[in-house]
């Protein structure tokens, strides 16, 4: 099963795809991971990369995508993919990166918390692109470029609208009903 986490910064698809991936043996990719290892390696892409992050900014498709194809080589049970695709550009190529493995997305999982809590959040994780200006603009992105996808995949029948107020325990409950319970791993649920 493919499954990508989709939600706002802060509203806890990191800590719950660990979770989920670790209880599931699903391999975990997170491009927000994948970028901050990027960043070690320094040399002039790091640099670059690092511009696009503290500010707030996406990385450009094209990384990404490259990024994300290396990624795929050898997943096994399962993938969750956390932070990824952030643009309708993004989700189109992984559409097509899965197609030519003959798999696709099978679910999405919508992540769902008041605004005031998930910068709250963020502000606590306090990473070094998590100050209140980045913050901010990191949401402006969000709703300009990431929300456009809930229609995308709603579309397509794939995703799922999950509550991500309350307890790591709780929401890991209510995620695993979503990708577990209803039956068969392609296609529609009935209800
Ligand atoms: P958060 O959960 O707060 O959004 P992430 O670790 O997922 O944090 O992402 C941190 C930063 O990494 C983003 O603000 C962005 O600059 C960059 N990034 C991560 N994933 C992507 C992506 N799919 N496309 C473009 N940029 C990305």
């Amino acid at each position: 099963m493919r499954v990508v986490f989709l939600g706002p910064p802060g509203v806890g698809k990191g800590t719950q795809a660990s979770i989920f991936c670790r209880n599931n043996d699903f391999r975990h990719i997170s491009t927000g991971e994948l970028l901050r290892n990027a960043l070690e390696l320094d040399g002039e892409m790091g640099q670059k990369i690092r511009k696009f992050m503290e500010a707030g900014d996406l990385v450009p498709d094209d990384l990404m995508l490259g990024m994300i194809e290396s990624a795929l080589v050898d997943e096994q049970n399962g993938v969750v993919f956390d932070g990824f695709p952030r643009t309708e550009v993004q989700a189109r190529g992984l559409d097509d990166l899965l197609e030519k493995r003959n798999e696709r997305v099978d679910r999405v999982v919508l992540l769902i918390a008041d605004e005031a809590e998930v910068i709250r959040r963020v502000l606590a994780r306090g990473r070094s692109d998590d100050t209140l200006e980045t913050v901010r603009h990191r949401f402006e992105v969000y709703d300009a470029s990431t929300a456009p996808l809930i229609e995308y995949y709603r579309e397509r029948g794939t995703l799922r609208e999950v509550d991500g107020m309350g307890a790591i325990s709780e929401i890991q409950e209510r995620i695993h009903n979503a990708l577990m319970d209803d039956g068969s791993a392609n296609g529609r649920s009935a209800g």
